[in-house]
């Protein structure tokens, strides 16, 4: 190993083990201590040494947003992962979508929903999801309106070929990471919602949280949170 890829792979480790600890604190703080959490390790900005200085440094979920840049990355570390796919999903790229991702967290109309759940009948599978939900209201963000969740939801539960684990946002972009809190605190709030209804579990996932806001997200019950930056800060060239 040169010289160059070693210090990479120590940095990633670091920073690893650093946002493990940060989440750890913050279940903490939370009263969650030694619940679990899984970190989703986002890759679409690096390209693969990095990828497999993750798994080196013990990480097993990693996500993409984009199909063919998820799949170009796949083939030396496909097995070595989990692949989450966290981006806006096309009903045309499904198909290819499902030959690598194991769980859709931006699952965020019918239409998407129909097409998965014929995809996952073909391949004898039941695929994991999770509902985008736009809790915050940005027009630029893709998910659905709250009031949707519930119809959706409802929609879902028809659909043998996937099964819904839960809620997924996304924050507004701030530097504040309390900005963020009321947004994750309205996702835990739907799913409250929703378990009322018998349409998710009470203890049903949270997917928020990212790398500038991840221990607001665990403090408001994130099950699973989605890190890059803070994964690779200082390996950039
Ligand atoms: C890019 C991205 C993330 C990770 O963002 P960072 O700020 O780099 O941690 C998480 N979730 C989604 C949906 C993303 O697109």
């Amino acid at each position: 190993m040169s010289e160059q890829t070693g210090n990479l792979e120590s940095l990633v480790a670091a920073n690893v083990r650093q946002v493990r600890e940060r989440a750890a604190r913050a279940l903490e703080r939370a009263g969650r201590a030694g619940e679990e959490l899984t970190l989703v390790a986002v890759t679409k900005t690096v390209e693969p040494p990095l990828v497999d200085a993750l798994a080196r440094a013990g990480v097993r979920h990693v996500g993409e947003n984009r199909v063919q840049d998820a799949l170009a990355k796949a083939p030396s570390v496909r097995e070595t992962f989990t692949w989450h796919m966290i981006g806006h999903l096309q009903r045309n790229k499904v198909r290819k979508a499902l030959g690598l991702f194991r769980i859709v967290h931006s699952l965020d109309s019918r239409r998407l929903a129909d097409t998965i759940d014929r995809e996952a009948k073909r391949r004898g599978i039941v695929v994991p999801v999770f509902l985008q939900c736009n809790v915050s209201g940005e027009a630029s963000k893709h998910g659905l309106d709250p009031g949707e969740a519930e119809p959706m939801a409802e929609h879902c539960r028809n659909l043998e070929g996937l099964r819904v684990e839960g809620l997924m946002t996304m924050a507004p972009y701030s530097e504040d990471p309390e900005t963020a809190r009321p947004v994750f605190r309205a996702l835990a709030g739907l799913r409250r919602r929703l378990a009322g209804s018998g349409l998710l579990d009470p203890g049903a996932g949270l997917s928020m949280g990212m790398s500038g806001d991840f221990e607001v997200a665990v403090e408001e019950g994130a099950t699973t949170v989605r890190v890059g930056s803070a994964l690779f800060r200082g390996t950039e060239r």
